[in-house]
This record gives structure tokens, sequence and C-alpha cells, in this order.
């Protein structure tokens, strides 16, 4: 067992990692350097252990992943159950994958539903839908760049697998922690959290990350405000006692209420900012997107790669219909690629 230890990007050290009294961390590898890994939380059942989160079905993180729990004197067999936080591929596809092999239970929030279903369409290329919404918020180039890109690109029916169990609000016992299951929609529709609150802490998935901020209105089937959703989701988190932080992606820190209030102000500057970018003439969320710095080195949308570009253009939406659910801009009615104005 090591002892957690701080600074930036020490939290993705291959190991196990003990965050609380019968709670573990392991850090898993992803594919792309973006996020860099994700933490996979592990816990004592009745029956075996339960974990928060998967992690993304690739070789390297299933050896890490049994490295860890050969840690605790445990394998891939003693796991009986993942709760997965939200429905995205880095968080739930190594869980029902583990699954067609071993047969563990894996439980995912309700509110995926829809997502999960249109994942699931036979035929459907990859993005299909983010790429149809791109063309509305005024990125064309960007979105025949991606379509092109992405045109023979295979979907794996298995990554989107159904769940077992439907997660709503309520409490799930595990051994003798009791999680409070918490709905917090904004990164996607169904994402949940969870709360040990005779421990004090909350799993908070992409929810309330540490040192970024998650994407907003990215998903196949978009919620009307999914800005205002997310924000709604952090009141909600920040009207519970103060908890520790055991995030999906950073290393756990002591105050959930802290890191909520830096996100509230966040998204509340970024409000202002695409408020004066609608009322400087841009009129799409592409040139609006356009007007703003993206990423701590303030770099411009044109220098991100697409992925980043598609993120960014999203998010920029997402700012822009919760300014028209305020009355702060306007929208004129049936625009192709949809207006906005001040
Ligand atoms: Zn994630």
């Amino acid at each position: 067992m090591t002892q957690e230890s701080t600074g930036r990007g020490e939290w993705t050290r291959p190991g196990l990692f003990e965050v609380a009294p019968g709670v573990h961390r392991i850090p898993l590898p992803l594919p792309n350097d973006g996020l860099r890994a994700v933490n996979v939380y592990v816990l004592q059942g009745e029956d075996g252990l339960v974990l928060i989160d998967s992690g993304w079905a690739i070789p390297e993180a299933r050896e890490t992943l049994v490295t860890g729990l050969d840690g605790l004197g445990s394998s891939l067999d003693d796991v009986r159950r993942f709760l997965v936080t939200h429905v995205h591929r880095d968080h739930y596809q190594q869980a029902v994958t583990l699954r067609q092999e071993l047969g563990m239970r894996v439980a995912l929030g309700a509110g995926e539903r829809d997502s999960l279903e249109v994942l699931r369409e036979p035929g459907r290329r990859p993005l299909q839908q983010q790429v149809g919404a791109l063309r509305t918020l005024g990125a064309t180039a960007l979105a025949d760049f991606v379509e092109d890109h992405l045109k023979d690109a295979q979907i794996d029916e298995l990554e989107w697998a159904l769940p077992d169990d439907w997660l709503t609000e309520g409490e799930v016992p595990v051994g003798e922690r009791v999680l409070d299951v918490v709905a917090t929609p904004g990164h996607t529709r169904g994402h949940v959290v969870f709360y040990d609150v005779a421990g004090s802490l909350l799993f908070a998935g992409d929810h309330v990350l540490p040192t970024i901020t998650p994407s907003i209105g990215f998903e196949p089937v978009l919620s009307p405000d999914p800005l205002g959703d997310f924000l709604g989701s952090l009141a909600k988190v920040r009207a519970r006692p103060d908890a520790r932080l055991l995030p999906a992606h950073g290393p756990v820190t002591d105050s959930v209420h802290a890191r909520v209030d830096e996100l509230i102000a966040h998204h509340g500057a970024r409000l202002d900012e695409v408020e004066k970018g609608v009322r400087a003439g841009a009129t799409t969320a592409f040139e609006v997107a356009g007007e703003l710095r993206w990423t701590r080195r303030e770099r411009k949308l044109a220098d991100l790669d697409p992925f980043n570009q598609m993120l960014a253009i999203a998010e920029t939406a997402a700012h822009l219909e919760l300014l028209v659910a305020q009355g702060r801009i306007s929208v004129e009615a049936g625009s192709e690629p949809r207006r906005y104005g001040g």
C-alpha cells in the first residue's frame, strides 16, 4: 500500500491508495492523454467488492486494475458490482466488458437511458448526433472534417451494452456503508454521484473535478439547458454537508464545497464573457467560441484539436442557452444555424 501524495499529475501514478478508511483508489490509464487517468474506487461489499466506475476497456487498464486488487489480496473474481457514475467510455466500458466474462452486476443512472439507446442504434456512426449539432451551432467546416474523419469508424456493440440496474435516487447498501445515490445531471443527463454520509465522502465521478471543469452539452441526446442542469446539480451538492472529494479524474481533496464554489464562479464569469461575445456581434455558438480563450493556456479555438473544438463549441452553446433562459440574450426562432442576439 502506498501513501497518497500530492503534486500535479502525481495522482495518475499507478498503485493502490487508501484514501479513507476502507476505501481504495486505483488510477487506471486511458488510451488518450487528455485526461491521463481515471480513478476507480474499491469498497468492501457484503459478499465481495463493489467498484465505483470501471475504466476504459483497454488491456493496460485491466492489468492495472488486477495489480491494484492484488494489493488487497483480491482479484477480479471478487468484484460483485460496478456502480458507474455516467455512460462515458472511461467510466462504463470496462464494467460491461468484464461483466461479459465474469458476470458481475453493473449499475448506471436511469437518466442515461436515452443516450445509451441512441448509442446502441444499429448503423449509427460515432458522434453522429454531436456532428449534427455542430452544424446547428454554425461549425459547418468542422462538422464536415469530423464526419469525413469518422466515416469508416466502427462501433463495438459490446461497449454500449445495457446495465443490469438503472439507478434512481435512494440508498444503496455496500457492506457496512450506505451510499446515497444523488442524480446530478449536467456533464451527462444521467450522471449520478454517491454520498457516503457517515464517512463524509463524495464519490463525485465527473460532476465535481478538482483541477478541470467537465464538458457540458456534448452527448447524443441533449437536455434543452445542460448548463442550467449542471449548475442546479452543483447547488444540490453544495446544499449538503461538506465532504471529502473523491473525483474520477484528479487527486482526492478535502472539500467538495470549496471546489463547487470555484466551479460556480468559473461558469458565472464564462456566462459574462459569452454574453459579451454576443453583444460584440458574434451570432452563432461557433462564432462566440472563436471570441473566447480556452484551457488554462488561454488558447484560441482554432488552435485546439478538432475533438476539443467540438467540446468548446458545445460548451459555448450550453452557456448561450442558459443566457437565453435567463433572458439576458435572445435567440432567433427557427434559425439554422441557430442565431443569438443581444
Ligand atoms: Zn470521465
